[in-house]
């Protein structure tokens, strides 16, 4: 696989704490710092997306994303850190006549160009006919380097390998929160096979497992690796915080000092904290939770 050329701090840290809701079951949480990993590209992002910005070789990158995409964020600062040129394709025309949100501008201050679409097209926009028609409205030539929503094609899984191989030998059980699925499909396929994976599904619907068992064929051929998918903690869908879930995050932040983000990793600490609680693991198990962002607009 392409070497990275985004200089980030890998391996990432891997920090053991103390936290009675777990040593009380035997269990041992350790965080996997890729939150550490780089600045402005950030978490797995940075595994994802640097493999990308490579293959496209210089031609543009254009993906596509929601108002606050964390996504469409690092795609725009991938872009600035590797001299890119970035279109994000946004959903939502009836934000184009709106002041820009704290995430969007942040795409444009780095250099992104936005195009705002309407949902149905947006919706549609893996149909070739949609695609082309969407890269048209944004400017971009017909060779651009597409990059799904979400990031998650078989660059990105292979880019994710990695992180499964820095957990090697340390870990029992890597647990990861999952949008697309792409993190943890690689994830797993880097783990020794006495180490499992476990995906903690922040979107409503149950397709996870389905789409990583797509995107391992799609990076290896076939699938890799033991690992399940957990659907019981999207508190609602995708961007839903529920106050029960606000309540553990702001805990968890006062008891370790961690800056919690809310869309994916509070939802995965919350998970590991009640699966544990259920007697999920067995006593000694070494639990690894990829710490995969941080919040934005930082507090
Ligand atoms: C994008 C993102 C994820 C989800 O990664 P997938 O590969 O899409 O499953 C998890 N955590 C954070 C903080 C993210 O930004």
């Amino acid at each position: 696989m392409s070497e990275v050329q985004v200089p980030g701090r890998v391996p990432s840290p891997l920090v053991e704490v103390a936290d009675g809701r777990f040593a009380r079951h035997g269990v041992r949480l350790l965080l996997k710092r890729d939150d550490l990993i780089h600045p402005d590209l950030v978490g797995n992002k940075w595994r994802k997306l640097a493999p990308s910005v490579r293959a496209a070789a210089g031609r543009p990158l254009v993906t596509f994303g929601g108002a606050w995409s964390n996504h469409l964020r690092a795609t725009a600062a991938a872009g600035r850190l590797l001299g890119q040129e970035t279109v994000g394709i946004v959903r939502g025309d009836e934000l184009a006549d709106r002041e820009l949100n704290a995430s969007l501008a942040r795409c444009v201050a780095d250099g992104m160009r936005l195009r705002f679409v309407d949902r149905a097209s947006y919706r549609r926009k893996a149909e070739p006919p949609v695609l082309e028609r969407l890269l048209r409205g944004a400017g971009a030539p017909p060779d651009a380097f597409v990059v799904p929503e979400g990031g998650s094609n078989a660059l990105a899984v292979h880019g994710c390998v990695a992180l499964g191989r820095e957990l090697r030998g340390v870990a029992d059980v890597a647990a990861v929160a999952c949008g697309t699925g792409g993190t943890l499909a690689g994830l797993a396929a880097g783990l020794d096979p006495g180490q499992r994976a476990l995906g903690v599904a922040v979107l409503k619907g149950g397709f996870l497992a389905e789409e990583v068992r797509r995107l391992q064929r799609e990076a290896f051929g076939g699938p890799r690796g033991r690992w399940q998918v957990e659907n019981r903690f999207h508190g609602g869908g995708f961007a839903r915080v529920p106050a029960e879930l606000e309540f553990f995050a702001r805990d968890f932040e006062d008891r370790h000092g961690l800056a919690v983000e809310r869309l994916y990793v509070a939802k995965l600490l919350f998970a590991l904290t009640a699966l544990t609680g259920e007697g999920a693991f067995p006593p000694g198990t070494r639990l690894a939770a990829v710490i995969t962002g941080r919040p934005f607009p930082e507090g």
